[in-house]
């Protein structure tokens, strides 16, 4: 069974705020208003951390994190541990990997991030502004609207939008995961293997091709090399847009014209 804890959690904290999102709303407010004080400070090896104390507890969230909407994530994420963990251990410090990983971590952990996704996105406001066809300038909006990374947010329209389309995360040119849509018609990229030829993030990563601001097309055959579906429809095609969210990181977008 979906275990449907942390999106529940965080259902119940916005209507016990009175409020449908954080759109008009401070996060830190209202995190400050169910007990818990928020500081900011430099942390070595970890994203966040949460000390309880009884009732209370202090949130800190790394100081260096480059983006605002990574640092909300990760307030969101240890409200989270705040709201539904508080009677398992004394502190947790959360690294990139336990946020990041989102396949291999822990139940706790899958909970803290399906609150903070649907605190910081919720369903009922996120998703009527999903509708229609993919496009990264829908992406930047809603960003902007929610003030969430542009990874939390393209994996949100992922789980909400209305269009098939394909996520893949490479980090210095190796494949590291890949999540699809139900209806995208492929749905196999090998983790761990190396950025096919032919496609925008291979010619960023080994051709030093800069990045656009537009997609570009590929054909499908160069994505998915090994996918039986296309030994007889060589031609199929579709958008391919990457952007860099690190250094040596990327995530490619993929989607039908
Ligand atoms: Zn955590």
């Amino acid at each position: 069974m979906i275990n449907r804890n942390g999106t529940i959690a965080a259902i119940k904290v916005l209507n016990e705020s009175g409020i449908p999102d954080l759109r008009d709303f401070s996060l830190d407010d209202l995190v400050f208003g169910r007990g818990a004080v928020v500081q900011y400070e430099p942390i070595e090896g970890a994203e966040g951390r949460i000390v309880f104390d009884g009732e209370d507890a202090i949130i800190t969230v790394n100081a260096n994190l480059e983006n605002i909407g990574k640092k909300r994530f990760v307030l969101a994420h240890e409200l989270a541990h705040f709201e539904m963990h508080k009677n398992l251990l004394p502190a947790f410090a959360d690294d990139d990997k336990t946020l990041n990983d989102w396949h291999t971590k822990g139940e706790h952990e899958l909970e803290a991030n399906d609150f903070a996704k649907e605190i910081l996105m919720p369903e009922n406001s996120f998703k009527p502004l999903c509708q229609g066809k993919f496009s990264m300038q829908l992406i930047k909006t809603l960003s902007d609207t929610f003030q969430t990374s542009l990874t939390a947010t393209l994996l949100r329209y992922k789980d909400l939008g209305s269009f098939p389309v394909g996520v893949v995360y490479i980090e210095k040119g190796i494949v590291r995961w890949a999540q699809f849509t139900n209806d995208f018609k492929l749905q196999f990229i090998p983790n761990n293997s190396k950025v096919p030829v032919n496609t925008v993030a291979y010619d960023f990563f080994y051709n030093k091709i800069p990045l656009s601001n537009e997609p570009e097309k590929v054909y499908a055959i160069d994505w998915f090399p090994n996918d039986f579906k296309l030994k007889y429809n060589q031609d199929w095609s579709f958008n391919e847009q990457c952007f860099r969210i690190k250094s040596d990181a990327v995530l490619s977008c993929l989607w039908g014209q």
